[in-house]
């Protein structure tokens, strides 16, 4: 039997490359929505469950195939959990750039006055989504942690978004110094799709 086809709603290079590394070896043929020219939606919701089931609604209702979502953040606990939902935006919402290097520079700055692993405590978060067709009333949905802290400088050069800033508790080192096969091991994305994976192993 061939793969299973699936359309990842995501246009970010680093999740889609991880959907792949995680799911191609189980049997998954992940395709991008890039592929079937889907363009992103507007992530309205409050809540990253809200914002995955919109995402995939949005990629099985275009390409007829079942779709994944991953709605993930950051949660600084110093902040009250922000940067949280709007992880992916956090600098350009304080009008302080674009893109991963100024959204965890923006992050250092505004935790310069806090102090120690304790109080730059944090936590990755990732929600997962899977939707059989555009109308399917019950979704698949998993969830993972991953939990760290804040460095007080970046280090590393792997992984993607916040990875350099964020030291994990598993390895005591920043996500961007892990090989890709540790940090899909332990991180939130790794453990929200093993939990995927179960419930469709139990569905099908
Ligand atoms: P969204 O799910 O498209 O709203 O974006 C999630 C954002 O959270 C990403 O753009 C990153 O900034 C951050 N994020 C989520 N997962 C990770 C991760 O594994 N490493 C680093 N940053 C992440």
């Amino acid at each position: 039997m061939g793969k299973q086809k699936l359309v990842f709603a995501s246009a970010n290079p680093g999740k889609i490359r991880e959907l792949h590394e995680l799911l191609d070896p189980i049997g998954f043929e992940v395709r991008s929505q890039a592929q079937y020219n889907i363009e992103s939606v507007d992530e309205t919701a409050f809540t990253f469950v809200e914002n995955a089931l919109l995402k995939a609604r949005h990629a099985t209702k275009i390409s007829g195939l079942p779709a994944i979502a991953d709605d993930s953040g950051l949660e600084v606990d110093a902040l009250n959990g922000a940067p949280g939902l709007y992880s992916a935006r956090h600098a350009q919402r304080h009008n302080a750039g674009t893109g991963d290097v100024a959204n965890y520079e923006y992050l250092l700055k505004q935790l310069e006055q806090v102090h120690g692993e304790q109080d730059r405590s944090a936590r990755f978060r990732s929600v997962l989504v899977y939707l059989q067709h555009e109308h399917d009333p019950s979704p698949l949905i998993a969830q993972g942690t991953w939990e760290g802290y804040i460095l007080n400088e970046p280090a590393g050069v792997g992984g993607f978004g916040y990875d350099p800033v964020f030291c994990n508790h598993d390895t005591q080192s920043a996500a961007a110094l892990l090989d890709k096969q540790t940090k899909n091991k332990l991180s939130h994305r790794g453990k929200a799709v093993a939990q995927l994976v179960q419930l469709l192993m139990k569905t099908s």
